[in-house]
This record gives C-alpha cells, structure tokens and sequence, in this order.
C-alpha cells in the first residue's frame, strides 16, 4: 500500500506558500508508516518546531490500474474520504531552499491522518465536495473540490503514468487556503459536508 500526496492543487495555497503554479499534478509519496492508527492523537516529533496541518480530501484505490485513461479513471476509486498531511514546515523549507527532496518534512511517522470512515461517490457531486478543518471547534479551513487544479481523474491519470496503483493505496489530493501550526492540547476535527470523519487530539 502506498500514499500519493498532491502538492499545490489549490491555487490559494500555492500562493500562501510562495510557491509556483504547477502545469501537471506536482505528487511526492509517504511510506506506509506514516498512517496515524486510528484513535491515536498527534504526537508532536521533536525534530520540528512548526508542524503545519494540510486538511485534504482522499481518494482509495480499489482496483489495480497503470495507465490509466482519463475518462475511466472514476472505475478505479469508488469512495473518498478525509486525511491531514501533516508537514514539517521548518524542514520543508530547508529541504526547498537546499534543492533537497521533502520526504524527511511530509513522510515521518503519523503524518497521514485518514478518516475512520469513507463515503461512497455515489453520494457526492465530485465536483462540488466541500470540506473543513475545525482546530477546538473554530473553523480553520475550508476547501471545495471545484477549486482543485487537477480533478480526481485528471491525478489519477496522470501519477498512473509512472507508478502502478493497486487496491488500498490512498491519493490525499491536496490542501486549500488556510494551513497553519499545530500546538500541544488542540484538536482537530474534519468534516466533508457535515459529516464528522475524523476527530485527532495533538499531544
Ligand atoms: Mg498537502
């Protein structure tokens, strides 16, 4: 099982961060140590001093596929749900500033949380998902999948190109404006539509 995170895939925040646009789906990967277990809270690594949450809707793979056409890329996921990519971003921007690769700051252990529960497709307009971040019950952001760059299928297409998707990997599909620090005490809980799919303490 892999994890595939899209980076940049709201224009809002690409600009927060300073970053470019990107013409294609810009991925990088985290290794399966990297999922929270379920009900574990977020504990903070004591190799960062800014660990930012990314609220992003996820994508699971539930049938093999490489090369996959744009327009049957829906038959390959039938359930999205919701994750954090939690982000070193003091180590990120050193790895940036250096030309070094990010995994060190996006890959570490508990840096992917993923909702207890998916939903099925069928009960959403994929174009129009809307999603939330609450940190102790204050709205912190808020995304729409009609904002992304790149549509589900457009990434799937497009990272099936270079790596073979099998059932169970998770595609966490990028974050929207609003990224921000997480501190010792706080919780966060996310929410597609009104739907609570995950609750996470930091510790
Ligand atoms: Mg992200």
């Amino acid at each position: 099982m892999k994890i595939i995170c899209i980076g940049r895939n709201y224009v809002n925040h690409a600009k927060e961060l300073g970053s470019q646009i990107p013409s294609e789906p810009l991925f990088f990967l985290k290794p399966e140590t990297a999922i929270q277990p379920k009900g574990h809270p977020f504990l903070i690594p004591d190799f960062s001093n800014e660990i930012d949450y990314e609220v992003e809707l996820v994508v699971r793979i539930d049938k093999i596929g490489k090369n996959i056409e744009e327009r049957f890329a829906c038959k390959y996921y039938s359930q999205v749900g919701l994750g954090i990519d939690f982000t070193a971003r003091d180590i990120q921007n050193d790895c940036k500033a250096k030309g070094l690769p990010w995994e060190k700051a996006k890959g570490f252990d508990g840096s992917a949380q993923i909702s207890r529960t998916f939903i099925n497709k069928s009960e959403l307009d994929l174009n129009n998902v809307s999603f939330r971040l609450e940190k102790n019950g204050e709205q912190v952001q808020v995304g729409n999948s009609k904002d992304m760059l790149f549509s589900f299928d457009e990434i799937i297409a497009h990272i099936s190109k270079f790596y073979t998707l099998k059932i169970g990997d998770l595609i966490y599909t990028g974050t929207p404006e609003g990224v921000g620090k997480v501190k010792e005490g706080e919780t966060l809980q996310g929410f597609i539509e009104d739907k609570e799919m995950f609750k996470v303490a930091v510790r």
